[in-house]
């Protein structure tokens, strides 16, 4: 691979104008829809031989959310993409104002290991969709998928229009070299600063999802079977390796004992003999299993805690006695381990969640509504739930972003549309009336202008 002159290919292509045509993009959208249904039993079993996701579990989360994405997209792309009219002020009458969308040009979309297909495809599907060209860099860590999805997009589209590159850190650093019109990156904060400062060097605008410590609040008005059952699912979903999945439960005091009842109930009903569950998925890499397992250490263990190191598979478990300043508190778990910490007043709730700043998601479980009113108002983080845990994500219609140490930038639907466009403000004006007011030489006195301007 030739990272430059992927790039010069793609502009040359993107130079052409093809790509500005609504009716390129709708016909790339359904040529993209098409392949991704036929090779849909190749992309289930690449996703179960990287990670041993079940079928259901990536249909649900991964594969559904991306044709969700793109009929989204294939409905609404008109309206997107018509110019945006705004009102004038006074001062420019008579006029009108436009927001024209058009694309950046040529973009760079970096994906991760954790949901290596939807999140290689939900970030190109508004990429196509605002008519850009592409190139998509998958994770080296998922390979079955990065093979599949560069199979997806090698037999669909021109190298000239999308193209895919599969390979870590090398590939990764040629193309951040190169000066895309915009880089789309999802991973880790650490990476992600590399990649701000690989873009700062050409300018180039970037968003970025990165990930954090989630919290999941539950307080003592809480519907505690209800919030265990919602918790076990956004939790182990993936095995816990979900960037918006709760990373640690902060239950009131007096409530701990019955939601832990709850949650062990709730796991065995969900995930029975996880280490032998064929639905449970396994850690993605032996490095990230040593690094779960030595994050346990220390730590009382009140469910689960087996692991199976030939199967790189770890139960659910949930831990309790940590503080702030064990190792699992000072970094993003990424996997199936859930600790439990408690608070005694509602008022300390911010100051805990303040530790671990600016998450990419925060949960609540409460029927108390100065409670979650209180939370939503003082805590920034980049999107989450009441009374739920991950369901924000599925819905085009929502922007999915983080802010702070979680990232910068939205997508899904027309957010994503909308990142993925240059917005060009326009202001016409007719000949028929000029107000000379602007023009040299200017009056002695400002009180007319003033009429005018605040
Ligand atoms: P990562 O940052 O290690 O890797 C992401 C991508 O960057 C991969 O394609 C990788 O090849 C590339 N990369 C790695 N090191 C690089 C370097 N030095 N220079 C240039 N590129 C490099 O992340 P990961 O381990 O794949 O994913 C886990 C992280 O991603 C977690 O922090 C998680 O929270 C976050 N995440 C965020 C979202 C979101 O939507 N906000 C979604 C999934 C994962």
């Amino acid at each position: 691979m030739k990272a430059r002159e992927i790039l010069k290919g793609q502009m040359s292509f993107y130079n052409q104008g093809t790509t500005r045509n609504y009716h390129f993009r709708i016909e790339k959208l359904n040529q993209l829809k098409q392949a991704i249904k036929s090779n849909e039993t190749a992309i289930t079993a690449a996703l179960y031989e990287d990670l041993n996701k079940s079928e259901y579990e990536s249909y649900m989360s991964e594969i559904g959310i991306v044709y969700a994405e793109i009929n989204y997209a294939l409905k609404n792309l008109k309206k997107w993409m018509r110019p945006e009219k705004v009102s004038s002020p006074l001062t420019m009458f008579p006029a009108q104002s436009r927001i024209l969308k058009e694309p950046y040009g040529v973009v760079l979309i970096i994906s991760p290991w954790n949901y290596p297909f939807q999140l290689a495809f939900a970030p190109l599907v508004a990429a196509i969709a605002a008519g850009n060209c592409a190139t998509l860099k998958m994770s080296e860590l998922a390979p079955a998928v990065s093979k599949i999805n560069s199979h997806i997009i090698t037999s669909t589209f021109e190298p000239e229009y999308i193209s895919a590159v599969e390979g870590g850190v090398e590939a990764a650093t040629e193309l951040l070299a190169c000066p895309f019109n915009s880089i789309f990156f999802t991973g880790s904060p650490a990476v992600g600063k590399i990649v701000m400062q690989a873009a700062a060097k050409n300018l180039t605008p970037v968003t970025l999802e990165l990930g954090g410590k989630s919290p999941c609040i539950v307080d003592n008005t809480a519907n505690l079977a209800v919030a265990a059952q919602r918790i076990i699912f956004g939790k182990y979903l993936n095995a816990g390796q979900t960037c918006i999945a709760p990373d640690y439960l902060l239950v009131q005091n007096d409530v701990k004992p019955q939601l832990v009842e709850e949650l062990t109930k709730a796991l065995y009903k969900m995930i029975p003999k996880p280490l032998y569950n064929p639905q449970y998925p396994k850690i993605i890499t032996e490095n990230h299993f040593e690094r779960l397992v030595n994050l346990m250490e220390d730590s009382q263990i009140i469910e689960g805690g087996a692991y199976d190191k030939i199967k790189c598979k770890i139960e659910p478990t949930l831990v309790e006695g940590i503080d702030f300043n064990h190792p699992l508190m000072q970094e993003e778990i990424f996997g199936p381990i859930l600790p439990i910490l408690t608070f005694e007043d509602f008022e300390e709730v911010s100051e805990f969640i303040s530790h671990n700043s600016h998450p990419l998601a925060l949960y609540i479980f409460s029927q108390n509504q100065p409670n979650i009113d209180r939370i939503l108002k003082e805590v920034p983080f980049g999107g989450g739930c009441v009374n739920d845990t991950l369901m924000h994500i599925s819905s085009p219609r929502l922007p999915f972003g983080g802010v702070g140490d979680s990232g910068m930038g939205r997508y899904h639907g027309k957010y994503g549309f909308d990142t993925f466009s240059n917005q060009k403000s326009i202001v016409i004006k007719p000949n028929w009336l000029d107000i000379p007011l602007r023009y040299q030489p200017f009056p002695t006195s400002v009180k007319l202008l003033k009429k005018f301007l605040p």
